[in-house]
């Protein structure tokens, strides 16, 4: 085989057979194909598109590009979660323990921040002593003895996603439908579950920021499902501002405990309840998402999802006080309050913008090797249509000096715009997709 002509059928708007996408993924994984020529082909592939046959045929091709993790040992159906990415975005601390409570076991493999998206990973590693690095054997073990274990990809799991995605980054080929939908199952199918709910997220904030594009990245991901028999429920979210009011790594944390604790109620706990409630369906613990929230209800009412948590905490090396001691997290060097400044009703965030804001105090990466501070971020209680005067918190800036505090405070007041006249709430959830087809949210 030849990759300048494949190369060449894909720049011409063909199509690729299976063994011409098997040829590109394992050159990607043995780098056997040098950079130059996968990136030609993924620009190609953003420029012209896959069918969905060759979707499916790259998504195979990056599972079995490494190892398939084993949970066969675990008793029961394992269902996974996955989010596009999103800003305050940290369903996964909640649900993983509430549904983990509800008796059905969570094996979760999960990633690290990603531009200006938070990761499941570096939050869970602002937990003084906690660790994500599980062997496989350690992995399904703990899930068998509490039910519960979340941890990083092991490296020899889909491989060439690692190659293809970091060419991605840097080649302007991020933004493709077959490209992201491809990267993200193929990690979920090698991940071992028995079933999948993805949380696609749609908004300001969002790797597909239309209603029309996160529907159609949501059916490509549950067609794709459905030719490699795992059953995927799809779940389109709202990401017009952050989910939760806090950003931040450890921020996060604190705001999951709150949650789990019966203290903050919101949008952060409202969208945990409906996927953990898809979740529960998958497993064939809850009829419908009714009974699956009111499941889920009942083990935050309850402390059990907290207790979860704890224990997860306790095994993975961390110290589990943290639950009942929020002052244990990281703490930052500087705190501002900022009040809005002027009355009105808040109109719309820039979502992106905010995950910058946070990036850039160092709550997320810039390059590949930038070490995070897990204490920085910002709590942001305003959300979309509430009434605001000049003396209403905007937010609360977690900061490591009095000039990074300076620069977040514009960044943030540039990234939400305010309006004299009342506006609409966002709807929390837009979509729901399954095999069976597409329910539109239509409150
Ligand atoms: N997340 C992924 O894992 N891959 C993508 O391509 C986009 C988001």
């Amino acid at each position: 085989m030849n990759m300048v002509e494949i190369i060449t059928k894909k720049k011409l708007g063909g199509t690729l057979t299976r063994e011409e996408i098997t040829f590109f993924v394992q050159g990607a994984a043995t780098g056997s194909v040098p950079d130059y020529q996968l990136a030609a082909l993924l620009m190609a592939i953003r420029l012209k598109g896959m069918t969905a046959e060759e979707t499916t045929a790259l998504t195979l091709a990056m599972r079995d590009s490494g190892d398939v993790a084993d949970l066969t040992a675990i008793p029961g159906v394992k269902v996974d979660k996955h989010s596009t990415g999103g800003v305050g975005d940290t369903t996964t601390l909640i649900l993983a323990p509430l549904v983990a409570a509800c008796g059905v076991p969570v094996a979760k493999m999960s990633g690290r921040g990603l531009g200006h998206t938070g990761g499941t990973l570096d939050k869970l590693e602002s937990i003084p002593g906690m660790s994500v690095a599980l062997s496989e054997a350690d992995f399904v073990a703990q899930v068998q003895r509490i039910g519960l274990a979340v941890i990083g990809q092991t490296g020899s799991l889909a491989p060439a996603d690692k190659t293809l995605y970091a060419l991605r980054d840097v080649t302007a080929t991020v933004d493709s439908l077959p490209l992201i939908a491809s990267s993200i199952m193929s990690k979920k199918l090698a991940s071992g579950a028995d079933a999948i709910v993805l949380d696609v997220k749609t908004g300001s904030g969002a790797i597909m920021q239309t209603l029309e594009g996160s529907l159609e990245l949501a059916r490509a991901m549950v067609a794709i499902g459905a030719l490699a028999k795992k059953p995927v429920t799809a779940v389109v979210t709202g990401m017009a501002q952050p989910l939760g009011t806090h950003v931040g790594n450890a921020l996060e944390v604190k705001d999951a405990i709150d949650v789990l604790s019966g203290r903050t109620k919101g949008d952060l706990l409202a969208v945990s309840l409906l996927l953990g409630s898809h979740m529960l369906m998958l497993a064939g613990a809850a009829k419908d998402t009714a009974e699956g929230e009111a499941r889920l209800r009942q083990a935050v009412e309850s402390g059990a999802g907290l207790k979860k948590l704890r224990q997860m905490i306790r095994a993975q090396g961390g110290d589990p006080r943290v639950c009942d001691d929020l002052g244990l997290l990281p703490q930052p060097a500087v705190i501002r309050r900022v009040a809005v400044g002027r009355g009105g009703y808040a109109a719309a965030m820039d979502t992106t913008a905010l995950g910058l804001a946070a990036q850039a105090m160092g709550a997320g990466r810039v390059r590949k090797t930038d070490e995070l501070d897990y204490s920085v971020g910002f709590i942001l209680p305003v959300r979309i249509g509430d009434c605001v005067t000049p003396d209403t918190e905007l937010c609360t800036l977690y900061a490591r000096s009095e000039a990074e505090a300076e620069a977040a405070e514009k960044a943030i007041r540039a990234a939400i715009t305010f309006s004299e006249t009342p506006v609409a709430r966002p709807k929390l959830w837009e979509a729901v997709v399954t095999a069976d087809g597409t329910l539109l949210n239509e409150d």
